[in-house]
């Protein structure tokens, strides 16, 4: 039996570090962070891209895809006006519907990779100019770059607006395995186990993108890191990859809580209260 403490450490643990089955109030309200996160980065475009999250069905049975009511301005999420779509894209918790192309993409990817929690889609700015290039590879130029060697797909086959689940399921195939998908003509999706893993992706792909461009606006030739130092520094950064993203997310958390508090709404305070200290959840999971 478990004692009320190691419980604790349990819960703290599981609301930072895993969206577990049992906790829709914390995945709901890192959910809410993301979108209020990301905005306050500049990375989101007007009332357009898509964060999604899945998480258990409040009702307890099956699980529900979170993500945000089309029309909302990011800054207006809170944890409590999130939908929970389930597989067949109906809104099963909450009022209103998502933007058609948040649940024909994002289910698609969700039900492909099941060893993912969270998917991100974002038309943020230098890797969207990356994206418009002929050759949109992201180089291996700057220390930002390495944490994403060999994690990228490219998606060169630009269609149109992803209006259907078949576009979805196609662009979730090009993914395949990979973490991170470079949509050419488009955005970025970057797919992870954790909420703040993906936001510190997309976070760190926008710095390395813009390193990028910023170097061939100078017409110069670009200094590739040397193969044995990316493969060297590489794995040892991935080991970390799950404390540096908490680090950085739960500090804009943070930030959030004071200048932003009402994204915490939320209509369930049963689980909030094992969110409410990112202070001490961050000394817990680092
Ligand atoms: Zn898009």
């Amino acid at each position: 039996m478990l004692t009320r403490l190691t419980r604790q450490v349990q819960d703290v643990a599981a609301c930072g570090r895993r969206l577990t089955r049992t906790f829709t109030s914390a995945a709901r309200l890192e959910l809410a962070a993301a979108y209020r996160g990301l905005e306050l980065l500049g990375l989101n475009e007007g009332v357009s891209n898509h964060l999604s999250a899945m998480a258990p069905r409040q009702s307890g049975e099956g699980e529900v895809m979170l993500v945000f009511r089309e029309g909302l301005h990011w800054k207006e999420v809170t944890a409590s006006n999130l939908l929970g779509l389930d597989m067949s894209a109906k809104t099963v918790e909450g009022e209103g519907s998502p933007d058609v192309t948040a649940s024909s993409i994002h289910l698609a990817v969700h039900q492909k990779r099941p060893d993912i929690r969270v998917v991100m889609h974002t038309h943020q700015p230098y890797v969207s100019a990356l994206a418009a290039l002929e050759d949109c590879e992201l180089r291996m130029v700057h220390q930002n770059s390495i944490r994403f060697w060999n994690r990228v797909a490219y998606d060169v086959e630009y269609g149109g607006v992803a209006f259907s689940f078949e576009e979805g399921e196609r662009l979730a195939k090009v993914l395949g395995d990979k973490d991170v998908l470079i949509m050419g003509n488009h955005g970025v999706m970057v797919v992870a186990p954790t909420i703040s893993m993906a936001f510190e992706m997309l976070y760190f792909l926008e710095r390395a993108a813009m390193v990028q461009v910023m170097a061939f606006s100078t017409q110069r030739p670009l200094k590739e890191i040397p193969e044995e130092v990316i493969k060297s520094v590489a794995p040892e950064y991935m080991k970390r990859a799950q404390n540096y993203a908490d680090t950085l997310y739960y500090a804009v958390f943070r930030e959030l809580q004071r200048t932003q508090p009402d994204f915490e709404k939320t209509t369930d305070n049963l689980n909030r209260r094992s969110c409410s200290s990112p202070q001490s959840l961050g000394n817990l999971v680092r």
